[in-house]
């Protein structure tokens, strides 16, 4: 579903990218964990093209990544992208929040937008009237919320971006909730993520990363019961 084939990337003279290759297959879950400044979000924004490559190849269901224009919207719909900040439209209610990409980009009318909208803010279970401004919600809910305008969009994969990491506690439960129920529905998911229990628990398999480099991959039960590298060891010790 993802093919990331020999990437690199450079930040002026910083190699935040280096050589990553990366598959991630249809329906499954794969943790992005690692250290501070290990390039795990760059990652992420290169697969739905908000960051250029240098060199290598990303593709996305068989399709290399557009330079822009529509392909490339469509494209950011395809990859669904749930930021550590929200980044929901304020100015837009709840519902219009999850309209609008559907009428925009994918050509939805308003009223079959409006239904999916609604079915879908129920499924993540925002529990606030639709007509409600994002000002008026919680971290949580509004992470949800953001989660729900991703998913109208039908993508074939979900990118999240320590979707918790600015969350209290409780509402980070609500929310690695509603993700680990996705990840149960069968969507293809690239979590970076500080939650080791989501990484250890809920998905298929670690990306373990450190300076720019995949530096270990393994399924959760393996990396977290012997992980192989140094750099990786060192991590668990200081985060678990
Ligand atoms: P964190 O866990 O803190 O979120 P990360 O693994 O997501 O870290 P990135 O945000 O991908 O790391 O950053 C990788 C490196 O690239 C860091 O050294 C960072 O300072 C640098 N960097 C990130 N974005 C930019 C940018 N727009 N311009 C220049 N350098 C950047
Ligand atoms: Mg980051």
């Amino acid at each position: 579903m993802v093919v990331l084939d020999h990437v690199d990337k450079h930040y002026g003279p910083l190699h935040v990218l280096k050589d990553i290759d990366l598959t991630v297959a249809r329906g499954e879950v794969v943790a992005v964990i690692g250290p501070s400044g290990a390039g795990k979000s760059t990652l992420c924004r290169t697969i739905n093209r908000l960051e250029a490559i240098d060199s290598g190849s990303i593709s996305v269901d068989g399709h290399p990544l557009p330079e822009g224009g529509r392909e490339l919207a469509r494209l950011r719909a395809d990859v669904g992208m749930v930021f550590q900040s929200f980044n929901l439209f304020t100015h837009k209610t709840v519902l219009e929040n999850v309209t609008f990409g559907q009428i925009k980009v994918r050509g939805a009318g308003a009223v079959a937008a409006q239904e999916k909208a609604r079915l879908l803010l129920d499924r993540v279970g925002v529990g606030v009237p639709y007509d409600t401004y994002p000002a008026r919600l919680s971290g949580g809910q509004q992470q949800r919320v953001a989660i729900a305008r991703a998913l109208a969009m039908d993508p074939k994969v979900m990118l999240f971006d320590e979707p918790t990491s600015a969350l209290d506690p409780e509402m980070t439960g609500e929310v690695l909730d509603v993700m680990r129920q996705l990840a149960r529905d069968g969507m293809t998911m690239i979590v970076v993520t500080h939650e080791m229990g989501f990484a250890r628990y809920a998905a298929d398999r670690v990306v373990f990363m450190a300076d720019g480099r995949i530096v270990e991959e393994a399924a959760p039960d393996a990396f977290f019961a012997a992980p192989r590298s140094d750099r990786a060891r060192d991590f668990l010790s200081r985060v678990l």
